[in-house]
């Protein structure tokens, strides 16, 4: 065996009370051990004297040790093959509505009123149809995207009935969510959403609170929104139909250098609203869209990585929900899955969600085609479908990055624009192997009192 090459870890951990130990971190399984600083060392020179037989098998079955002839990218770059052929569901972004209410200045899309007829959405479902009968599936996820996809609702509401009795029909299990602006997510839409269309997850951006959000996601006309959508939030997550069916509102905040002042008192907001344990937050960077140089009050990396951690640790300590820890990426995203595609109200077809309703991406090599036309009209190699060579190709730098099995390259459109994909984890990985340790060690000490209780 040797040592993996796709291993994190932390410095010691002697300051925080964790004397002569230090976390590893396996990228290729996700796992994390706390164990003897001289661990690693032993490890990378072969010395495997005076390991624990329990923590042996640990390293093996975790991969942190591998077979010494393994070449591990090529390894990695099959699992990832591999699983996406076996991937049992069909997973589709559709953006019914070219409109949105919203103007925010880094919005790379141009809006218009136009809606998914019902001829559109008949395309759709013969397409959806088609690509079930490809290979066997055991369910289909339907992601809502727009534009603002609320502003669809009709065609969203004909378009999920058609699919889920197709599902029905088949016997597959049906998922949905929705990335929308939270405007028009009123109780009683929020009821059919999940009812009728079931829609479980909705991702709505706050950008801070209001003194800043209200600078940059106003409506068309210039008018505030802050106000509306955490009504609306607080209503929808107020109803027992939330709880109950398990909906989850995730909250992503947009943040560049005029903005993360107010990540912190947003963070205050939403547990004064008590909205703790009832949403999650997480934080994105800006990045520039196609030329639109959205990105160009970006913060620095590592500073955003620094400021992420605080604001991680300000949720945990809030009890807003939060995910720390990447997990195994077996396909970067959409973008490189054949079979994964996104519809927009026109019945025109892209392999990322980012491309629609956009000037540099609407049409072109980004275009695969439009449901209207016959299929061997087809782009099959139409812009990220070749995310894969890319990646093995070297031309990012991914293929000697540690981090890849985690991260699969980021975001492909990122790279192709120039800018490197790189997520926080990369800078800030240390604290937030910390952070997941203190925070699966309190939850396992809460689970012990618990059942000394009972
Ligand atoms: S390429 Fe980037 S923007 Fe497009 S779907 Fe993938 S992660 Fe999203
Ligand atoms: S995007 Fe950055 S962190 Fe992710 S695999 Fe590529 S080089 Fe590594």
């Amino acid at each position: 065996m040797k040592l993996s090459k796709y291993i994190l870890s932390t410095d010691p951990l002697d300051e925080v009370g964790l004397y002569n130990k230090q976390i590893i971190f396996s990228t290729r399984t996700a796992t994390s051990i706390l164990v003897d600083n001289s661990l690693l060392g032993n490890l990378a020179v072969g010395n495997y004297d005076g390991i624990d037989s329990e923590l042996f098998e640990t390293l093996k079955q975790k991969e942190f040790l591998v077979p010494v002839e393994q070449d591990e990218f090529a390894h990695v770059i099959s699992q990832n093959k591999t699983a996406k052929e076996q991937g049992n569901f069909l997973s589709m972004t559709i953006q019914p509505s070219a409109n949105c209410q919203l103007g925010c200045h880094y919005c790379g899309q141009t809006h218009s009123k136009h809606y998914a007829s019902d001829a559109v959405i008949d395309k759709y479902y013969e397409r959806i149809v088609y690509l079930l009968s490809q290979k066997h599936y055991d369910g289909l996820a339907i992601t809502w995207y727009g534009g603002e996809p609320l502003t669809g609702y009709s065609s969203i509401k004909k378009a999920s009935e058609k699919f889920i009795a197709l599902a029905n029909e088949r016997g597959m299990t049906y998922i949905s969510d929705m990335v929308t602006n939270g405007l028009s997510l009123k109780p009683k839409l929020f009821t059919e959403l999940v009812e009728v269309c079931k829609v479980k997850t909705f991702q709505i951006t706050i950008d801070g609170t209001a003194e800043s959000h209200d600078q940059r996601r106003i409506t068309k006309t210039g008018e505030a929104t802050f106000d509306i959508i955490m009504k609306n939030i607080k209503d929808v997550t107020s109803m027992s139909i939330y709880r109950e069916q398990r909906a989850q509102i995730n909250i992503r905040v947009n943040i560049d250098k005029t903005n993360y002042q107010y990540v912190d008192p947003l963070i205050d907001y939403v547990k004064d609203n008590g909205l703790q344990r009832k949403v999650s937050m997480y934080f994105a960077t800006i990045v520039d869209f196609g030329g639109n140089d959205a990105g160009k009050d970006s913060l620095p990396k590592n500073f955003f990585a620094d400021k992420e951690i605080e604001w991680l640790l300000k949720c945990y300590e809030n009890d807003i929900f939060i995910s720390v820890m990447p997990k195994r990426q077996y396909s970067v995203c959409m973008a490189e899955k054949q079979d994964s595609e996104v519809y927009d109200a026109f019945g025109n077809i892209y392999a990322c969600w980012e491309f629609p309703y956009s000037e540099t991406y609407g049409s072109g090599d980004s275009l695969i085609g439009n449901l209207f036309f016959p299929k061997e009209t087809y782009n099959t190699n139409a812009t990220l479908r070749n995310w894969n060579e890319i990646l093995e190709s070297g031309a990012t730098w991914c293929k000697t990055c540690t981090h890849l099995p985690i991260c699969g390259g980021g975001c492909p459109k990122s790279w192709i624009e120039g800018t490197p994909a790189c997520p926080p984890f990369k800078s800030n990985y240390k604290d937030k192997l910390l952070l997941d340790y203190f925070i699966k060690k309190k939850s396992d000490e809460k689970r012990l009192a618990a059942e000394a209780t009972s």
